[in-house]
């Protein structure tokens, strides 16, 4: 993905022909993923699926909950402008259908997130863009986010 900046220097995705629908889905309040109907969803997005290599994948809407498989914590601010949110969390989150997307963790003490935290998309509407971020689950019982690799 390419990068713009805001006005303040805050760095944005910069949507192109192939990831605009996942833009379009953000602004819906929707976390939309390619799917493959052999290999189901993949992430990020690209032009083939990335198991098969097929191009019959379409566009669709995923549960935008998932875990946080793991994580890292911004205490300094190494983006000047957005030194006044730190610190907070950086997470790859694992969503229920499978993909892991990166993402800010919002909403959240950094201190108290763990792996396994279940989290749920979250939006954020930066101009004429919206931008994913995740936050925990609003009912910690709907999803148990257990990892193998981490049990
Ligand atoms: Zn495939």
């Amino acid at each position: 993905m390419g990068l713009q900046h805001t006005e303040s220097g805050r760095p944005l995705p910069l949507p192109n022909p192939t990831t605009q629908p996942y833009f379009d889905g953000a602004k819906e309040r929707k976390l939309r993923m390619q799917r493959c109907p052999r290999d189901g969803f993949f992430f990020y997005p690209r032009s083939r699926c990335p198991v098969c290599l097929g191009d019959d994948w379409s566009w669709e809407d995923t549960s935008g909950r998932g875990s946080v498989h793991s994580f890292t914590v911004d205490r300094i601010g190494h983006v000047p402008a957005l030194r006044e949110l730190a610190p907070f969390a950086i997470a790859i989150v694992e969503l229920e259908e499978g993909p892991r997307i990166t993402a800010r963790l919002v909403d959240v003490d950094a201190d108290s997130v763990e792996v396994g935290l279940a989290v749920e998309a979250s939006y954020e509407d930066v101009g004429d863009m919206t931008v994913v971020h995740f936050r925990p689950a609003s009912s910690a019982t709907s999803a148990p986010a257990t990892s193998p690799a981490f049990a």
